[in-house]
């Protein structure tokens, strides 16, 4: 009984003054975590140079062939070698059920300077790529705000940008994949060849089709600069109908923005941002902002300072690019509540982020599931003519600001047929006169208000409440984050016809887990979320 007590009490120290044990431990031995780690990386491309890339997917191939030999007994699920907690995945799928197959493919391998593509090997960063490509006048057509996520990881979970609304989703982005198989073959995917099915399901597939090996990737031609421009928004309507006009949702001939993007402060206070590739001229340069800069606000706290007049300024691309890395978003407020003050930044801003591997690395069981249980964290794909009614059940259920938004379309490649675990949207949702729906990300982070208030709340009721919201509009939840579904709601969210046909046709099943098993939280999320759900009488 005492010792139950203490370790409450301990519990409820360490929870009220999480920021101090993380600026003391966490920041320090994650500064020291992430040099250990470029420096493995650093290491792993040395010692790869000396072989081509033809020879590092022979190296993956072999091992496949290996365990094709092996008696079916003992053949264990394929999985990549990749360790779980570099994965930014919130969810830890247990990689020792699996046979492992390392896939230590780095490289940038070509640039099509003529198709406007480049080809890169999977486990190629977004900080990389941006840092290969900004400097000769391109970037990636979709990318991801986290400098650590991977191309690989992008291609076979979901990507979306602030540049959607103009390409659709990452999948969209991808002329080729190169893929191996089950049987140990090497396979390149188009949307035009044999192996077109494929193609189609890759995406959100998680692993589960085949190991990635190659990927050739759109790019854009850019400008040095985006130009951005702030509109505050002072209720629900006005953003919620900007943003259907200026994502060209009401009218296809829109001349939209290159990037667009909403942070929702309050119910009814917005700003959106709209932002340019653009040059610099001599009356510009006082209005830049590297916005990137450790000692700088974090981004959404400094797009908050537009939130009543709006204004201008010019951010050079990379940071545009990067720009919500340093407060992952604004999941580091919670983590640092005192984070974005001038002081600490000045200091210790340029310890920031803690690096989401070391976060992952050193979770227990007991802060997975306090996490799990005391935290949102969800991108959900819906019809941004929702919108409204997105963030109003996002408010009713977690209580938590900012909301993101950025409108992405998704297509209808194959005139309503199965086109991959996504559906086409239906025909009535299409901006007239294209194939295509304007659909919104919604990214909830945080933590919910009623855990902040010590108030009433079970985050099992709220995720399948969302859960059901986002069914019932017809949307889909990133699947890097936790799912509350039964596997028949699964398959109610997601359309797996084409998946099945293509599980059996590239013999998959017995060699990759299936979507739903690699994807479902590895706790009972259920039970945790009763266990840890506060209680009215508490
Ligand atoms: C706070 C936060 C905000 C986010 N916001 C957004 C957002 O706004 N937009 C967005 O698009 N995404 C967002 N994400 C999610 C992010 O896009 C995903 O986590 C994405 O999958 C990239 O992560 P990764 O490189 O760690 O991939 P991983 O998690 O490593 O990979 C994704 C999946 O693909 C499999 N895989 C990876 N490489 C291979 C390979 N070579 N062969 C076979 N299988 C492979 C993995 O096993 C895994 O199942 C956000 C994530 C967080 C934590």
């Amino acid at each position: 009984m005492v010792l139950e007590q203490a370790k409450a009490r301990a519990i409820r120290w360490l929870e009220d003054n999480r920021g101090l044990v993380i600026v003391l431990f966490c920041l320090p031995a994650s500064f020291l975590f992430d040099i250990f780690i470029q420096f493995r990386i650093w290491l792993d491309r040395k010692l790869s140079v000396t072989t081509s890339h033809r020879q590092r997917v022979q190296k993956i191939q072999d091992q496949v062939t290996e365990w094709s030999k092996l008696p079916e007994s003992e053949r264990k699920p394929l999985c990549t070698a990749r360790p779980n907690w570099l994965s930014l995945s919130t969810t830890f799928f247990d990689k020792k059920k699996c046979h492992q197959v390392p896939i230590d493919l780095h490289d940038v391998l070509s640039l099509d300077r003529h198709n406007l593509t480049v080809t890169v090997e999977p486990n190629v960063t977004v900080r990389e790529i941006c840092k290969y490509l900004i400097p000769k006048g391109y970037t990636l057509a979709v990318t991801l705000e986290i400098g650590d996520a991977t191309l690989g990881g992008l291609a076979f979970g979901v990507g979306m940008t602030t540049y959607s609304h103009k390409v659709g989703l990452y999948q969209e982005a991808i002329v080729s994949y190169e893929v191996v198989t089950a049987d140990g073959n090497v396979i390149h995917v188009t949307d035009s060849n044999e192996h077109s099915d494929l193609y189609y399901c890759l995406p959100w597939s998680h692993g589960t089709l085949g190991f990635l090996v190659g990927l050739t990737l759109k790019i854009v031609k850019v400008k040095p600069y985006v130009h951005m421009q702030y509109i505050p928004c002072h209720s629900q309507e006005e953003y919620c109908c900007k943003i259907m006009e200026l994502s060209g949702a009401t009218n296809k001939d829109t001349k939209v923005a290159d990037y667009l993007e909403v942070t929702i402060y309050d119910k009814e206070e917005a700003v959106i941002m709209v932002g340019n590739f653009a040059d610099l001229d001599e009356s510009s340069k006082a209005k830049v902002n590297d916005v990137c800069w450790f000692y700088k606000p974090w981004f959404y706290k400094h797009v908050e300072t537009f939130s009543k007049k709006g204004g201008e300024e010019y951010i050079p691309l990379e940071s545009y690019l990067l720009r919500h890395n340093r407060a992952i978003f604004w999941v580091l407020e919670s983590m640092i509540p005192f984070g974005n003050h001038p002081v600490f930044r000045a200091f210790l801003g340029w310890l920031c982020p803690p690096k989401p591997a070391f976060l992952k690395f050193t979770t227990t069981q007991a802060v997975r599931e306090m996490t799990f249980a005391k935290q949102v964290f969800q991108d959900i794909v819906m019809p941004l003519d929702t919108l409204k009614d997105q963030v109003d059940t996002a408010v009713k259920l977690f209580d938590t600001y900012p909301l993101l938004v950025y409108p992405c379309r998704i297509y209808d490649h194959k005139g309503g047929a199965p086109q991959g675990q996504l559906r086409a949207p239906p025909q009535s949702r299409l901006v007239p006169g294209t194939n295509y729906s304007m659909f919104n990300d919604l990214g909830v982070y945080g933590t919910p208000g009623p855990v902040e208030r010590r108030e009433p709340y079970n985050p099992t009721y709220a995720m399948r409440a969302m859960e059901k919201f986002t069914r019932d509009v017809g949307g889909y939840s990133f699947l890097y984050a936790d799912i509350f579904m039964s596997e028949e709601e699964f398959n109610e969210m997601f359309d797996m016809t084409l998946y099945n046909q293509v599980r059996t046709k590239y013999h998959c099943d017995g060699a990759f887990p299936r979507l739903y098993d690699k994807v479902k939280p590895e706790i009972d999320v259920i039970a945790i979320g009763e266990t840890y759900a506060v209680k009215k009488d508490e």
